[in-house]
């Protein structure tokens, strides 16, 4: 049986879905500039990642990421590379682990960099934000075509001004 979300996206009623078991290709590159940032950043107390979704929504959160990290809150905040924390258990994923807080700005209800980091982390929690939520727009647009630049600029600002409010 499914049911209507907000976003006007179907989502299933199932309680507990269940996992699926990915196994991820190790890599022995490194980056060096990756590392460093991770180490300088090893102290920040709030570590944001956010789920980095091609789609609309994914844009807008992953913008508003980037306001909050690099304008509206620089000190209290990391922006984390989410391929690099899933992928590799290095400085990004440290970041995640040793965070006093974690915040997963997820494009929509899907949750993709929560899901993704819980995977790779066991016992994770952290704190679920849905950037789509946060504003009004037309919830049948999916695609970043299908809205001007300065749109999605204001859409994330709005997002990210939002999350700041509440650090
Ligand atoms: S959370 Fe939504 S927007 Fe983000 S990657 Fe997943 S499906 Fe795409």
């Amino acid at each position: 049986m499914e049911e209507s979300k907000c976003c006007g996206a179907i989502g299933s009623d199932l309680k507990n879905p269940g996992h699926e078991t990915i196994t991820i290709e190790k890599t022995g590159n490194t980056c060096p500039m990756c590392e460093t940032y991770a180490k300088e950043k090893a102290s920040t107390p709030i570590a944001v990642m956010c789920c980095e979704g091609g789609c609309l929504r994914g844009e807008i959160a992953r913008q508003a990421a980037n306001l909050i990290c690099h304008k509206l809150a620089t000190d209290k905040t990391a922006r984390i590379c989410l391929g690099g924390a899933f992928t590799k258990d290095t400085g990004q994923r440290s970041l995640v682990r040793n965070a006093k807080e974690l915040i997963a700005l997820e494009g929509c209800f899907i949750e993709c960099a929560s899901r993704m980091m819980k995977g790779a982390i066991p016992g994770l929690t952290p704190r679920v934000i849905i950037a789509d939520s946060l504003i009004e727009f037309d919830r049948n647009l999916f695609g970043i075509d299908q809205m001007t630049q300065d749109e999605i600029k204001t859409h994330a600002l709005t997002v990210a001004e939002k999350v700041v409010r509440e650090l």
